[in-house]
C-alpha cells in the first residue's frame, strides 16, 4: 500500500505547508491501523473544492476582487461541519487541511458530520463593517449550492464571528424566501445561537486538561499554565483553567506576551481586551515575545494562536509535561517525535479544541427541533462529550501503543473507515 511514511522536509518556524503536516499524521495513522489501500485514497483528497471570485464595491468607490474558498472533505459520517476564516494568507492547501482536520475531529467527537472549511483571502483590520458585511454576503451567494442545514454547514474561525454567521444566515435565507437557521452554528443567540457556544472551545480545551492532569495523576491546583493566543479560545481557556485552581503566568496575544510567575490576573486581561482590542500597552507582567512565550517553565502550555508554532525549531526548548492544542495544527509534524522523547503528552488539536463544533452540532440540533436548552445542559453535554471523546482516544493510543494524537487520528480513521464500508461506494 502507499501509505509509507516519510519524513517532511525540515521547516522553518511557520513555514509548514498545513495539508503536509496533517499528511504526515494521517500516513502513520493509516500505516498503523492498516488502513485499506482504496480507502486511504478515498480519504486523502477532498470530495469538493469550490474557489469563487467575490467582487466587492469599497467604500472609496473602488472595486476589489477577493478570493473565497469552501473545501468539502468528505460528507461520510454526515453533512459537511466547519467554519470559514478572513485573514491575508489564507489559501487553498491551509483550507484544504482544515477541512481533513473538521472530518477527524468530528468522528472523535461522535458527531454526525463530515469535514469542511471555508476562507476569503483578505484582511479584516483594514475593513470597515459594511466591506466585510458584502464581501461576507458575496460569498454567501456564490456558495449556494454548497451550503445547507443537511449538506453543508459553516461557523466562525479565524477573525469571523457571531454577526459574520447572521449575514450568513439571513443572505442564505433571503434567497430561500424563508429563515433557515440550521445553515450557520455560532449565531447571536437571539437568533438561534445556542447559549454556552461562544465559550465552548475554550470550556473544551479546560475538560481535555483536567482529563489529561487525571491521567498524570496532578492536582490542577499545584499546575501552572501559559497561554498563547487570547482570542476567544485563549481566553476563554486561561478564565476556565484558572477557576480549576490553574496558575495562569504568562499570556500573549499579535501584540505580544507577558510573563509573571506569581500568577497574572486573569479576568484583568479579559477586561483589558474588551477596551483595547489586545494586550498591547498592558501591565500583566515581564514582557516577552511569543516564541520565548513557548518556552517558559510551566507544567501545561496551550497554544490557542496559529498554525505551525511548535516545530523542531523550538520543540526541544519547551519545558511544559502537557501540551494541549487550543489552535487548529499549532505544531508541525517535525516537532512530534520530539515532543514524545521528552515525554511531553500532547493532546491534539482534533481532540482539545473539539469543543467548538460539539457545541455547534448542539446549535444545530436546537434549531432544528426550534426548541432552546438552558447553559447548564449544554455544559453538562459538552462536559460528557469532551470527556467520552478524550477516553476513547486515549484507549486507542494504549492500544497502538502511540501517541494520543496518532491515537486520535487512529480513532477517526476507523470509525470514518467502517461507515464508509457499510454505506458502500455508489456507481
Ligand atoms: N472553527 C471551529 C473549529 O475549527 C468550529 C467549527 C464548527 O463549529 O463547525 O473547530
Amino acid at each position: 500500500m502507499s501509505t509509507e511514511y516519510k519524513e517532511p522536509a525540515p521547516y522553518k518556524r511557520g513555514e509548514a505547508n498545513p495539508f503536509e503536516s496533517m499528511m504526515v499524521r494521517f500516513d502513520k495513522a493509516a500505516e498503523l491501523c492498516k488502513l485499506d489501500e482504496g480507502l486511504y485514497n478515498y480519504l486523502k483528497y477532498p470530495v469538493k473544492q469550490v474557489i469563487v471570485s467575490i467582487p466587492v464595491m469599497m467604500d472609496s468607490g473602488k472595486l476589489e476582487v477577493f478570493e473565497g474558498y469552501r473545501v468539502i472533505h468528505d460528507n461520510i459520517l454526515g453533512p459537511s461541519k466547519g467554519g470559514i476564516r478572513y485573514a491575508p494568507d489564507v489559501d487553498l492547501d491551509e483550507v484544504k487541511a482544515l477541512a481533513s482536520w473538521m472530518t477527524w475531529k468530528c468522528a472523535i467527537a461522535n458527531i454526525p458530520y463530515g469535514g469542511a472549511k471555508g476562507g476569503v483571502k483578505c484582511d479584516p483590520s483594514k475593513l470597515s463593517k459594511l466591506e466585510l458585511e458584502k464581501i461576507t454576503r458575496r460569498y454567501t451567494a456564490n456558495m449556494l449550492d454548497v451550503f445547507g442545514p443537511d449538506t453543508d454547514i459553516p461557523a466562525p474561525d479565524m477573525n469571523t464571528d457571531e454577526q459574520v454567521m447572521a449575514w450568513i444566515m439571513d443572505t442564505y435565507s433571503m434567497h430561500k424566501r424563508n429563515t433557515v437557521t440550521g445553515v450557520v452554528t455560532g449565531k447571536p443567540i437571539v437568533i438561534g445561537g445556542s447559549r454556552g457556544r461562544r465559550e465552548a472551545t475554550g470550556r473544551g480545551v479546560m475538560i481535555a486538561t483536567l482529563s489529561a492532569l487525571k491521567k498524570m495523576e496532578i492536582n490542577p491546583e499545584d499546575t501552572t499554565c501559559v497561554v498563547q493566543g487570547f482570542g476567544n479560545v485563549g481566553s476563554v481557556s486561561a478564565d476556565l483553567l484558572h477557576k480549576q485552581g490553574v496558575k495562569i503566568v504568562a499570556i500573549s496575544d499579535v501584540s505580544g506576551g507577558y510573563y509573571n510567575p506569581n500568577g497574572i490576573h486573569v479576568q484583568e486581561a479579559i477586561d483589558y481586551v474588551a477596551k483595547h482590542k489586545n494586550l498591547a500597552g498592558g501591565n500583566f507582567g515581564d514582557k516577552v515575545s511569543n516564541e520565548e512565550l513557548l518556552e517558559l517553565p510551566c507544567d501545561i502550555l496551550v497554544p490557542a494562536a496559529k498554525e505551525d508554532q511548535i516545530s523542531a525549531h523550538n520543540a526541544g526548548n519547551i519545558k511544559a509535561k502537557l501540551i494541549v492544542e487550543g489552535a487548529n495544527g499549532p505544531t508541525s509534524a517535525d516537532a512530534d517525535q520530539i515532543l514524545r522523547d521528552k515525554q511531553i503528552m500532547v493532546i491534539p488539536d482534533i481532540l482539545a479544541n473539539s469543543g467548538g463544533v460539539i457545541v455547534s452540532y448542539f446549535e444545530w440540533v436546537q434549531d432544528r427541533i426550534g426548541y432552546f436548552w438552558e447553559e447548564d445542559d449544554v455544559n453538562n453535554r459538552l462536559n460528557r462529550m469532551m470527556r467520552e471523546a478524550f477516553e476513547n482516544v486515549y484507549s486507542t493510543a494504549l492500544k497502538y501503543d502511540t501517541t494520543l494524537r496518532l491515537g486520535a487520528y487512529v480513532y477517526a480513521i476507523e470509525k470514518v473507515a467502517e461507515v464508509l464500508k457499510l454505506r458502500g461506494i455508489y456507481g
